[in-house]
């Protein structure tokens, strides 16, 4: 059985957990580790169950929990290279240190670790002439701060360091690609390039036991590759971030403003509407609107906007239209 359970949707965090075969990952972890397991709960999945988690990219609202949660159940988590070294970055505290003086740091700490025989871990160096372009700061101290890590019950009885000396280490890391799919056990997963502000951000579609689920949220726009990708699915989790009247209107500076409208922000209302009714091919059982925000957005403009789009191919087989929520989890849909 195909299993897809979004636990949480929205600039406050994002998680979803997928089943397929005996494979259970987790999309994004943008909740920290204890809300995180809490909702798994309340949806009937169980955390010590998963086997990795697959992040689509380096924003704070996808993997706020990341490090906490990857090394609690001792998973592997998969990555773009260019979102690893970026997640990197954000933990790092270098803002009280120069750059090159935090690169020092990060080689010597992966010179220790290879020292040490029982450390096998991806090389962790950066590039010292990768451009600078951190452009979300969220504040590094809410990982650090999160107390849910208890070093003495990790599953795999090693001794990860502690999150406050080694922020970035994970028990394994994964590399792939835009472009070029991937398994995970059960699980195959598509992985393509979107637009958005980030350094490498993807989304994907997943296939298992003959059930196809396409993953598309964060983007400012739908380009030829990604409508190319979610085709013959079914199931779409696509965003629908903002009514476009609500935030031109709302409470964000305009900078906030130009950065959400950009060709590397977000998707509206109407840019999601316009796929479902342009280029969608309305195969999908289930469409899932994720990633509402809730200042420039409420749920039944998105819901409206959509039923619009989706108006004559709705079915009882067909395009079930359903909103992903910040605050609690979607009931879990099975194939
Ligand atoms: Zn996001
Ligand atoms: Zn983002």
């Amino acid at each position: 059985m195909v299993r897809f359970t979004v636990l949480a949707s929205g600039s406050k965090g994002n998680c979803t957990v997928l089943s397929g075969g005996r494979t259970r990952i987790l999309v994004d972890a943008g909740l920290s580790c204890r809300e995180l397991f809490r909702r798994m709960k309340m949806a009937g999945e169980e955390p010590a169950a998963l086997n990795a988690i697959v992040i689509t990219h380096e924003h704070q609202d996808h993997v706020n929990g990341l490090a906490v949660t990857a090394r609690k159940l001792g998973i592997p988590v998969y990555f773009t290279e260019a979102t690893h070294r970026a997640w990197m970055r954000w933990l790092s505290p270098r803002r009280q240190m120069s750059y090159a003086q935090w690169l020092e740091m990060i080689r010597k700490q992966a010179a220790e670790r290879q020292a040490e025989p029982a450390a096998q871990e991806d090389d962790l160096q950066v590039d010292p002439d990768e451009a600078d372009v951190e452009n979300s700061v969220p504040s590094a101290a809410s990982t650090s701060s999160d107390p849910d890590l208890d070093p003495a019950s990790d599953p795999a009885g090693g001794r990860p360091p502690s999150l406050k000396d080694e922020p970035t280490w994970l028990p394994a890391i994964e590399y792939f690609q835009a472009g070029q799919p991937f398994s995970i056990g059960d699980i195959c997963i598509s992985p393509f390039t979107i637009p958005h502000d980030a350094a490498d951000p993807v989304g994907f579609v997943f296939s298992s036991e003959g059930v196809r689920l396409g993953f598309a949220t964060d983007l400012g726009y739908i380009p030829p590759n990604v409508r190319e990708q979610l085709r013959d699915l079914d199931l779409l989790l696509l965003e629908s971030n903002h009514d476009l009247e609500m935030l031109r209107d709302g409470p964000y500076p305009w900078s906030v403003k130009q950065r959400v409208l950009s060709r590397v922000g977000h998707l509206s209302n109407d840019a999601a509407s316009e796929f479902l009714a342009a280029d969608y091919d309305g195969q999908a059982a289930y469409i899932i609107l994720g990633h509402l925000s809730e200042n420039n957005n409420l749920p039944e403009l998105a819901r409206v906007a959509a039923e619009r789009a989706l108006l004559g191919r709705a079915s009882l087989l067909a395009n079930r239209l359903l909103l992903a929520a910040q605050h609690e989890p979607l009931s879990a849909i099975s194939f």
